[in-house]
């Protein structure tokens, strides 16, 4: 089955395979997987998130949605006992009315503990926040890395390093028949792992190998307790962010409504497949401008098949599930 070189399918192939067997050497630790996650500087193509699985699992009365800074601040300084939350949490650095805001929503979401006494707030937390995330690795795909690819890739990475926001950056390329050309590597730094990988009878366990060993970079480096926690603070968020959303969330943004949308397996990875066009189309094809995008009919919805719901929300479902599965190390 025809894959061809497409940069999303090929993210998903990538994502899959990391789920299956990351590292690529060594022991597997437990771990998630998400894609296309950021700062508002630079977005990384995959990311793996290697957990404490104890720490994880005490994560769980926080819900399976991710916690964003605001809800981030309460969760991880709401105190044993209760008190007033401006004197319970520190200064946020932007206005307290804002903290009042994310107080509520965390009292809906039942992740914080909260009272009136008279006019003030207060706080108690329903639990501790777990320390969950051990280490995080950012992996840049470039099915073709090319000297002009690389090149491009090559500030990218040179920032990634600088940042050690993640402790390993990675590039995943497919592998060609020959080593990856020696000039290549060396535009790119020479901290960035480089990953072959083999995806053409499918993805699975054995698809990946590695070139070139990263350099763990050091997100602690840093003399500045300040900054070093604000590091820590954002790799939170990253984490959470991979947590809530995982990597199955592309039928948001894709059309698994149509009649032609199809999830086929590549191995042990299963991928949008487009019965019109006879392929594994893009993210970018399968939209809203899609000339050949057909509604699935209404009687596929009325007569439960071929899951109940019609197709496209069979499909919605099938993701949901395989990221619940996968995206939760050990509570299955
Ligand atoms: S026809 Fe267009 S909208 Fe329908 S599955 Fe194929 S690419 Fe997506």
């Amino acid at each position: 089955m025809p894959t061809g070189r497409s940069e999303f399918i090929y993210e998903l192939q990538v994502c899959r395979w990391a789920e299956l067997a990351w590292p690529p050497d060594g022991e597997t630790p437990a771990h998630l997987v998400a894609r296309q996650l950021g700062t508002k500087r630079r977005r990384w193509d995959t990311v793996v998130v290697e957990v404490d699985p104890d720490k994880l699992a005490a994560r769980q009365p926080f819900g399976d949605r991710e916690l964003d800074s605001d809800l981030l601040h309460i969760v991880r300084h709401a105190p044993t006992d209760w008190a007033f939350y401006r004197d319970a949490l520190p200064h946020p650095g932007y206005p307290w009315r804002y903290v009042r805001e994310a107080i509520h929503r965390a009292d809906d979401r039942g992740i914080v503990h909260t009272r009136r006494n008279g006019n003030r707030i207060e706080i108690k937390r329903i639990a501790p926040y777990p320390d969950w995330v051990d280490r995080l690795i950012a992996v840049e795909n470039k099915p073709d890395l090319d000297a002009s690819a690389a090149r491009q890739l090559a500030d990218q990475l040179q920032h990634d390093v600088d940042t050690a926001l993640a402790d390993e950056v990675w590039v995943a390329t497919a592998k060609t028949g020959q080593r990856v050309e020696p000039a290549l590597l060396e535009s790119l730094p020479v901290e960035a792992g480089i990953l072959t990988t083999e995806f053409d009878g499918g993805v699975d366990a054995e698809a990946a190998a590695v070139e070139w060993y990263p350099t763990r970079l050091s997100a602690t480096g840093s003399d500045d307790s300040n900054s070093n926690a604000d590091q820590h603070s954002r790799r939170l968020e990253l984490a959470e962010r991979a947590y809530g959303r995982g990597w199955r969330n592309y039928d948001r943004t894709m059309r698994p409504d149509c009649r032609f949308f199809e999830l086929r397996g590549n191995g042990r990875a299963l991928l949008p497949w487009c019965a019109a066009k006879e392929c594994h189309q893009s993210s970018t094809v399968c939209g809203s401008s899609c000339g050949e995008f057909q509604p699935e009919p209404p009687a596929w919805r009325t007569r439960g098949w071929p899951i109940e719901g019609g197709p496209g929300k069979g499909i919605k479902g099938l993701l949901a599930d395989r990221a619940e599965r996968e995206n939760r190390p050990g509570r299955n």
